[in-house]
């Protein structure tokens, strides 16, 4: 027999056919969904990732509350993935629902501001330490426009990211190191830019490389996440925000950290946890509850050099914004969510589930001698397949088995446990109960008795 990442490969490829007969024989209504979409849905699904799940078609969702759905066939689960992440304080939390449903007779878009607006930026303020903000549609959106801003502000063209990175639909962001070059990903459809050309790329916890990067003093902003979380995670090492800050300053580069994920790491995110100092900040997806939504935030000084910015540019569209940006129901449902959703307390109760979580899957992969690793960040928790975890985005993106993902994924989908496509993402939100969590432990156990 093959051992693959420390299990039995013949097992596992067994396994996996068994497990998809399961979910065939389970699911005949999501079966039948299936069917029909495929006249009128391009690839057959609303999103054409939505075939990149684990599963033989698309599991449908009658609906979800909390930490659970139901699928159309009338199976529960646990929710571990939260629509990866927008859903990472629950599905439908009361008082956004509540929210939702005073604004659903009030109006939903007039392009005017609404007083939910001027309370919202007040309470980012103060949550995260940022003194000016603006809103978007997505992280992705909310990005795209931060990146601008830095760029207009500074007046320097190049944009500084960490290899195997992700923001979301960022064409900027998306440039991968081959052997050390920047390349642009070769996977971007209809791409026809060289987005070499202004976005460099470089390894995390690499402080040479990023000063090499720096000092030609070209770089607008470094985009990054505090800590990778979209090639597996990936931690910063002890002090180098620190001084990867440090350089920044130095150079006259803007950081622009994204909490999109690592807004798991408490009520302030990572930022507010340990300490950054960011120029301009984004967080997105849970921000508004699960109604689309994103924020971006702007320190003192760079909102000053923003308002110049503007001031001086010529009259016309500044490329920044949409129709529905800052939207009455968006506005509504966020004020909602930071007000009663995520709230300390709610943070208290993930990271004590995180821990347990994190606990358990170290005692499984201990007692079967996996060559894997636990990594946390908050209240999310990934399994990766090698026994020391990343320092960076290239030996994350080496230990990454799309084929080994699938099979533990629907395996743990067919008991009833939902966890993050495309890595081992684990999240955990204020419905989640210690029995969920321990459910999930004992089903990755099984799943390691099954394939050893
Ligand atoms: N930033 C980060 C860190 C993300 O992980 C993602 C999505 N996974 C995004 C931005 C983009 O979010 P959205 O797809 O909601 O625009």
């Amino acid at each position: 027999t093959t051992a693959r990442h420390g299990i039995d490969w013949d097992k596992a490829q067994a396994l996996m056919a068994a497990e998809r007969d399961t979910f065939i024989s389970r699911m005949p209504r999501s079966r039948a969904l299936s069917a029909d979409a495929a006249n009128h849905l391009l690839f057959g699904v609303p999103l054409h990732w939505m075939n990149d799940w684990s599963t033989p078609f698309s599991l449908y969702v009658d609906q979800a509350r909390g930490a659970r759905f139901r699928d159309v066939d009338g199976h529960e689960y646990v929710d571990f993935c939260l629509g990866d992440t927008g859903a990472m304080f629950g599905h439908s939390p009361q008082p956004v629902a509540d929210a939702i449903a005073r604004q659903a007779q009030r109006g939903y878009t007039t392009m005017l501001p609404s007083a939910d607006g001027v309370w919202v930026a007040q309470e980012l303020a103060r949550r995260f330490g940022m003194p000016y903000w603006q809103f978007a549609l997505s992280a992705s959106d909310a990005n795209r426009f931060a990146i601008r801003w830095a760029r207009a502000i500074t007046g320097r063209s190049q944009v500084l990211i960490f290899n195997g990175c992700y923001h979301g639909t960022v064409d900027d962001v998306f440039v991968d190191l081959v052997d050390g070059q920047p390349q642009t990903r070769d996977s971007l459809l209809g791409q026809v830019y060289d987005i070499t050309r202004h976005t460099r790329s470089i390894e995390f916890n690499d402080l040479a490389a990023l000063e090499a990067a720096l000092q030609d003093g070209q770089v607008a902003c470094l985009l990054a996440e505090p800590a990778m979380t979209n090639i597996g995670m990936v931690l910063p090492e002890p002090g180098f925000w620190q001084q990867a800050q440090a350089l920044c300053r130095q150079y006259g580069t803007l950081l622009l950290i994204d909490e999109t994920h690592t807004i798991s790491s408490g009520p302030g995110g990572y930022t507010v946890a340990h300490g950054l100092q960011p120029d301009l900040f984004v967080v997105g997806k849970p921000v508004a509850g699960g109604v689309p939504c994103a924020v971006y935030g702007f320190s003192e000084d760079v909102a000053r050099r923003a308002e110049a910015a503007k001031r001086h540019a010529p009259p016309g569209h500044s490329g920044i914004g949409t129709t529905l940006t800052a939207n009455l129901l968006a506005m509504a449902a966020m004020r909602a969510n930071l007000a009663e959703v995520m709230t300390d307390a709610a943070y208290q109760h993930m990271f004590g589930l995180a821990e347990r979580l994190a606990a358990g899957l170290r005692e499984v992969i201990a007692r079967h001698r996996l060559p894997w690793c636990v990594t946390q960040v908050g209240a999310r928790t990934e399994f990766q397949f090698t026994p020391v975890p990343p320092r960076n985005g290239s030996e994350a993106d080496r230990i990454l088995d799309g084929e080994l993902e699938h099979i533990v994924h629907l395996f743990l989908l067919n008991r009833g446990l939902l966890i993050t496509p495309f890595h081992n993402m684990i999240l955990v939100c204020p419905d989640t109960r210690v029995t969920d969590v321990d459910r999930l432990v004992q089903a990755v156990g099984e799943f390691a008795v099954a394939v050893s």
